[in-house]
């Protein structure tokens, strides 16, 4: 072991089990592009004010989880918490919106930084794919991403999930229930903490996840019974459409998440084989967004789903990926000679697509032979000089143990033969 460590919160993908979060990351984002959504790549740091702004200056995220840091350039900038403040900036920037073509849909997938409490499923560095369809007001949109999601985990063999759904309301709805969720806050017994946001933001003391503040919650007044007539069919009609494409939801009118930014519909994905760190995705609509970083009215919704917990789903449930051996031919060279012809043999199955390795190191054939099951590989090729001199290399089937002299400017052709 070196004297380094991975920094706390954090750990190291490693084959073989890194091959789970490829595959998963694939399947998250294999419904995306398959449905209008075009890759976006954005830096791992931007602008702390964009985060401040777009998030949401009361959020744990903001206040207390956020990398931040200044440059020696004097620059204030801060690891990306999140995506969606990122995507939407980027997008305002290349003016996406402005193409005449809205929704702008786009997908992407990386990592992200946030100061938090280690545990089994929250890290300091974790990764996530999302997805955002900016700039149209559109109950079908939101739809559209609940039930991309849900194909998602369903892909993977997730089952034990629940998707659970609730409407913000929107700027003519929402301030009224705020002022009377208010009041009714402003007579329990909170700590100065919760009080302070009860003032700023106080919907998301709904989401506090203490049980002595969950207690005092009960017979709050909900914004169910305050929602506008606007705002009402619009979520009747985000439920309608899921349940026609036979997406069970839950409604929970609780559900306000954790971030400052959304309106109307919003959304859950839990998972409940996980404990605590239930959440394995979630998003919604954020009308107000692009105005609150200083651009133009873009009603917009998204979600982002966690890979690190959606790996620890699989887990809890038992599902192990179908996932193909990396390797399926492995070259085994007996000498200088076959070395050099063998090599050559290797490069001509890669570049006809074949997964091939070989035995590095001038290894035994023993422990090639050993490497070569490791690999997961389905066929050997096994070359001595005596074979080489009569042109030939030997095809072992690793399964059967059956070996077939095979000639050499044959092999690429027999191979792919084999491996059909
Ligand atoms: P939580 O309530 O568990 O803190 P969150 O509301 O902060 O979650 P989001 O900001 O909505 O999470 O992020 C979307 C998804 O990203 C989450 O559902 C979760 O799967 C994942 N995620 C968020 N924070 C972490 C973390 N610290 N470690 C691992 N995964 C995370
Ligand atoms: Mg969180």
């Amino acid at each position: 072991m070196s004297t380094f460590q991975a920094p706390k919160g954090t750990y190291d993908l490693l084959p073989p089990n890194s091959a789970t979060y490829l595959a998963v990351r694939e399947a998250i984002s294999g419904p995306l592009k398959n449905s209008g959504y075009g890759y976006i790549e954005t830096p791992g740091f931007e602008n702390v004010e964009l985060f401040a702004r777009g998030v949401g200056e009361s959020t744990d995220i903001v206040t207390k989880e956020m990398y931040a840091f200044e440059t020696k350039g004097g620059d204030r900038l801060a690891l990306r918490p999140e995506g969606t403040a990122s995507v939407l900036r980027a997008a305002l920037e290349a003016n996406l919106h402005k193409g005449g073509n809205l929704p702008v849909k786009l997908w992407y997938s990386g990592s992200y930084y946030r100061y938090e409490r280690p545990q089994k499923g929250r890290y300091r560095h974790f990764s996530q794919v999302g997805a955002e369809a900016i700039g149209t007001e559109d109950p079908a949109l939101d739809a559209e991403l609940i039930i991309l999601a849900d194909q998602a985990y369903r892909s993977l063999g997730l089952r034990n999930f629940r998707i659970l759904l609730n409407s913000l309301g929107d700027k003519e709805c929402r301030p009224v229930y705020r002022a009377a969720l208010q009041d009714f806050l402003r007579g329990l017994d909170l700590d100065d903490d919760t009080r302070r946001r009860v003032d700023i933001n106080p919907l998301r003391v709904l989401d506090d996840k203490r049980e002595s503040v969950q207690r005092q919650l009960t017979g709050a007044p909900m914004l169910r019974d305050y929602l506008c007539e606007a705002c009402k069919a619009y979520h009747e009609q985000v439920r309608e459409l899921l349940t026609a494409a036979g997406v069970a939801f839950e409604d929970d009118e609780k559900l306000v998440r954790g971030l400052d930014y959304y309106t109307r519909t919003t959304f859950e994905f839990v998972h409940d084989g996980l404990g605590s760190q239930s959440a394995v995705g979630g998003g919604g609509r954020y009308d107000g967004l692009s105005e609150m970083i200083g651009g133009p009215a873009l009603p917009s919704v998204g979600w982002a789903l966690g890979v690190d917990r959606t790996v620890l789903a699989l887990e809890a449930e038992g599902i192990a990926l179908d996932i193909p051996a990396a390797t399926a031919v492995y070259a085994v060279p007996l000498g200088e000679e076959a070395r050099r012809v063998l090599f050559g043999t290797v490069t001509a199955l890669r570049r006809a697509g074949v997964a091939t390795d070989f035995a590095y190191g001038g290894k035994g054939l023993k422990n090639a032979m050993k490497s070569a099951n490791r690999s997961g590989a389905r066929l050997a090729l096994v070359a001595g000089e005596r074979d080489l001199a009569e042109g030939l290399v030997q095809l072992k089937d690793l399964e059967s143990g059956e070996q077939t002299p095979v000639a050499l400017d044959a092999v690429v052709d027999e191979v792919t033969r084999r491996l059909g």
